[in-house]
C-alpha cells in the first residue's frame, strides 16, 4: 500500500475516532498535507463522520481546487489551506464544533490552563478568532490562520475550533485535550473563582504531556474505543 493510502486509512480512522469522542458529528473535517506536496487530503463534505472510507478522502490543492476524488469539498476548505500556506511545518488540520469549547466562548470565558489536558496548550489563553461565520473565503482564512499563529489551536467563537499540529496522531490528541480542558473548566467556573495554573505549572505539565508517548496512548486508546464501539468497520 503506497503512503498516500495509509494516510488516507489514517484520516478515515481519525475521523471516526473523532466521532466515537463526539468532536465532530454530521460535520467538522480534518486534513493531512501530502508530505513535500502542495496538496493535502481531506475528507469531504457530505459523508458521515461515522462511516467515511479511504476512498472517500478527497485530494485538494492549496488554491482550493479538488485534485482528485468524487465528492464535494468541505465548504470551509479555506480554514485549511490558508493554514498549510502560512504553517509550512503544519501536517494536519482539524476543525471541530465542539461543545464545551464554543460554550466557553459563548460567554467569553477564556481557556487557561487549570487542569493537565489545558497545559498541552502552553501558557496564556488559547486564542479566540471573534467572528462566528463560516469560513467560506481565503481572507476569513487568513484571519483564522492569524489568529492561530505559531499555535496548535484556536477557538472559532460561537462555531468550534481549529487545531493544526505536525502529525494526525498530535492533532487528534490535541482536539481531546483541547475539548476535555473546555469540559473540566466550565465546571470549575461554576463553582467560583478558577486556580489557574502558573506559567511554571504549564511548563512543567505540559512537557510531560507533550511527548509522543502520551499522544500514542491517546492514539491507541481511542483505536481502542472505537472499534469497540463498532465504528472502524472495514478500516
Ligand atoms: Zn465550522
Amino acid at each position: 500500500m503506497s503512503k498516500i493510502n495509509d494516510l488516507k486509512v489514517k484520516l478515515a480512522m481519525a475521523t471516526r475516532m473523532l466521532f466515537c469522542a463526539e468532536l465532530v458529528d454530521y460535520s467538522g473535517h480534518i486534513s493531512a498535507r501530502v508530505p513535500g506536496s502542495d496538496q493535502f487530503l481531506i475528507i469531504p463534505h457530505p459523508v458521515s463522520r461515522a462511516a467515511v472510507m479511504p476512498e472517500d478522502i478527497l485530494t485538494a490543492d492549496l488554491e482550493g481546487n479538488r485534485v482528485e476524488g468524487k465528492w464535494n469539498l468541505p465548504s470551509e476548505l479555506p480554514m485549511h489551506t490558508r493554514t498549510y500556506r502560512m504553517r509550512e511545518d503544519v501536517q494536519c488540520v482539524a476543525h471541530l464544533h465542539n461543545r464545551m469549547v464554543v460554550i466557553l466562548s459563548m460567554a467569553d470565558k477564556p481557556l487557561i490552563a487549570a487542569s493537565n489536558p489545558g497545559a498541552f496548550f502552553g501558557p496564556g489563553a488559547v486564542p479566540v478568532h471573534m467572528d462566528p461565520a463560516l469560513i467560506h473565503t481565503s481572507e476569513q482564512g487568513d484571519q483564522v490562520a492569524r489568529a492561530l499563529g505559531k499555535g496548535e489551536a484556536a477557538i472559532l467563537r460561537g462555531h468550534g475550533s481549529i487545531v493544526a499540529t505536525g502529525s494526525v496522531e498530535w492533532t487528534f490528541a490535541a482536539c481531546v485535550d483541547l475539548e476535555e480542558s473546555a469540559s473540566r473548566l466550565y465546571c470549575a467556573y461554576q463553582l467560583g473563582p478558577v486556580r489557574f495554573y502558573t506559567d511554571d505549572e504549564v511548563a512543567r505539565v505540559g512537557a510531560q504531556r507533550r511527548k509522543l508517548s502520551v499522544v500514542q496512548k491517546i492514539w491507541d486508546h481511542y483505536v481502542a474505543k472505537t472499534r469497540l464501539a463498532g465504528l472502524m468497520e472495514g478500516l
